[in-house]
């Protein structure tokens, strides 16, 4: 994946399975963000290949992609701030996977979201209440496979420690999830796999507890 002649993805390969959290790491600029945005069809790599499910989804837009399963929540926030937070649920619900509108009510309550908040706009909500507001969207399509960038950016301790427990639970029931994330404690807490990246290469991958040894300051 290239921007103009500048290479920001070589040779990377990379595999999220079912029921498992997958780590991605690595300093700013080493091309996290890049590789995210081939995976969720938001940037379309030159060479290389895109599967899900064993199917070659590398030239499927991102829309198609949310289709069939694949969700996503944005590093910058991107819920719609004139809209209550039930109502930036129910889109996901609608562009998702599943498109059912009764997925909304047991995704607000996974997340804490169900008492009056639900009925307040996005706008003027804290961070940690956002980042729940974006995930609930996400998850009420119902998707196979959940890839976070930066969940946890701008959360103080309580918030991070019950996202993890929820991302935990995702995983445990089956979802393929990908974490983009800087705070080495909560991906040592959570993924099983680690992949490091660096200069638009994987440097180290493996179990979690191997790649963060090696990860250090
Ligand atoms: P990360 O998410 O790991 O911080 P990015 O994927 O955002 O890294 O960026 C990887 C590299 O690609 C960086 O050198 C960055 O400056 C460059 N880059 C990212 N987006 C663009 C763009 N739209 N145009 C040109 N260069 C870009
Ligand atoms: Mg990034």
């Amino acid at each position: 994946m290239s921007y103009g002649g500048f290479v920001a993805l070589d040779s990377v390969d990379i595999s999220v399975a079912p029921g498992r959290v997958t780590a991605l790491i690595g300093p700013n600029g080493a091309g996290k963000s890049t590789l995210f945005h081939c995976l969720c069809g938001t940037l379309r790599p030159r060479t290389g290949l895109i599967a899900y499910d064993g199917r070659d989804i590398t030239r499927i837009p991102a829309h198609a992609r949310t289709r069939l399963g694949i969700a996503r929540t944005f590093q910058q926030l991107a819920v719609f701030p004139s809209l209550t937070v039930a109502e930036n649920v129910r889109i996901g619900a609608e562009q998702g996977r599943v498109r059912d509108p009764a997925a909304v009510e047991p995704v607000l309550r996974l997340l804490g979201l169900e008492g009056p908040v639900r009925d307040t706009p996005a706008a003027g909500l804290s961070t940690g209440t956002l980042r729940r507001v974006e995930l609930a969207r996400a998850l009420a399509g119902g998707p196979t496979t959940l890839l976070l960038d930066e969940p946890a950016a701008g959360l103080d301790t309580a918030e991070v420690a019950a996202l993890a427990r929820v991302l935990r639970a995702l995983a445990a029931d089956g979802m393929a999830l990908l974490i983009v994330e800087h705070d080495l404690d909560l991906v040592g807490g959570l993924a099983d796999t680690v992949y490091a990246m660096a200069a638009g290469r994987i440097v180290a991958s493996g179990p979690a507890a191997q790649v963060l040894a090696g990860a250090g300051p």
